[in-house]
């Protein structure tokens, strides 16, 4: 498939940038230049960040952005054009679904041509499956399209939701010396951190924060100023554009496994009607138990070509099946390893790939290269 080759190509010409760089030299870590006629677009979706407290009940709804822009006057300080967009009615991301990624690539497709970049104001609960759902939606990104929220709403006096949206706003704008966007990539801001999307998960429901990258370092770090670490970031071609997918299915699921799991749990999940991809949460290094009635439903699985793609429950590391006994019995009947990539990413690759109508032996294939920077290939 081309998207591979396509990667590639996008990694050699990452290499010909950080040449191109060298001769400049325009050092690695570097801070952005905010280009003062940038047009950034907000798009509100939702979240803790624009909620209010609902009176009888003490829960936190979401509330319409008028709320928000008058609870944030700093936007209108910045020395670039901020324009919305809102989602009508704005939801708790918990509400996350397939028609509202589609809706969000619909938004950014129609205005990619008259803005520089992209804020997604989003609940942070589901932000890393969106962060990974569109990080394939989005084909050869060549603006930045950054999504954060807040663990506090805008309205409260502590709020962490303003220096999150203010910096991503400055982050989507932000240009280098050759005039191209300094991180043209899918990111997640979150309390001065700024990360591949794909790469991240939630970790913490109480800290400001509230977002990791266990397996991939951070793009940039915001302190007196925005530093970047122009190596860690994905080059487009630029003489290539940008592809939207719409196409995301369903027929997937996660199945975590546990000590004491039993064969009906296993065989309710595996014989799901349709069902075409599974990410198995396996333990440690991609091992699972060797019981008879496991690999007997694996291989049932099989026989249907349901593709299962293995993850690590553990927060660092990767999927290495050959390590153990437990996990080669695995990689013998035909799992497929997901080296380092996280359960949220692994998902979301498995909805884009089946998606485009992909064979499943071209999903366990494409499963292991890496076509966004998703997953690290290892020897
Ligand atoms: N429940 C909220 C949401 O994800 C939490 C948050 O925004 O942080 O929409």
């Amino acid at each position: 498939m081309d998207a591979e080759v396509k990667f590639m190509g996008t990694l050699l010409l990452h290499e010909l940038k950080i040449e191109e760089r060298r001769r400049l030299n325009i050092s690695n870590s570097c801070k952005g230049m905010i280009d003062h006629n940038a047009r950034v677009l907000l798009i509100y979706t939702g979240g803790t960040i624009g909620m209010v407290e609902n009176m009888d009940t003490g829960a936190l709804e979401p509330f319409n952005f008028s709320h928000l822009r008058s609870n944030m006057p700093e936007i209108k300080r910045l020395n670039f054009q901020v324009e919305t967009h809102l989602f009508d009615p704005p939801i708790d991301s918990s509400d996350m679904s397939l028609a509202v990624w589609q809706q969000i690539v619909r938004v950014i497709e129609e205005n990619y041509g008259d803005y520089d970049g992209f804020v997604i104001l989003h609940g942070t609960d589901t932000m890393s499956y969106t962060a990974s759902a569109l990080s394939f939606m989005f084909e050869n990104l060549t603006k930045p399209v950054i999504l954060t929220g807040s663990q506090l709403p805008i309205g409260k006096l502590r709020t962490d939701g303003k220096e999150n949206l203010i910096t991503a706003l400055e982050i989507a704008a932000d240009k280098d010396a050759l005039g191209h966007p300094v991180v043209p990539e899918l990111c997640i801001y979150m309390q001065n951190l700024l990360m591949r999307g794909n790469r991240t998960t939630k970790v913490n429901a109480y800290h400001f924060s509230a977002f990791s990258s266990p397996n991939y370092p951070w793009l940039a770090q915001a302190g007196l100023e925005i530093r970047y670490d122009r190596q860690l970031i994905l080059m487009p071609d630029y003489h290539r554009p940008v592809c939207f997918h719409y196409a995301m299915d369903h027929h997937v699921l996660i199945l975590k496994l546990f000590p004491g799991i039993t064969e009906e749990v296993v065989r309710a999940q595996l014989e799901v009607p349709g069902l075409k991809g599974v990410v198995l949460e396996a333990y440690g290094t991609g091992n699972a138990p060797m019981y008879a009635w496991f690999s007997k439903q694996m291989q049932r699985a099989f026989e249907r070509d349901i593709v299962i793609v293995n993850v690590t429950q553990c927060l660092y590391g990767a999927v290495e099946m050959h390590r153990y006994e437990n996990g080669r019995q695995l990689e013998n009947m035909g799992v497929t390893s997901g080296s380092d990539i996280t359960t949220e990413a692994a998902l979301a690759k498995l909805m884009f790939l089946f998606g485009k109508g992909e064979s499943p032996a071209e999903v366990r294939r494409l499963m292991k290269v890496p076509l966004c920077g998703e997953l690290t290939v290892r020897e």
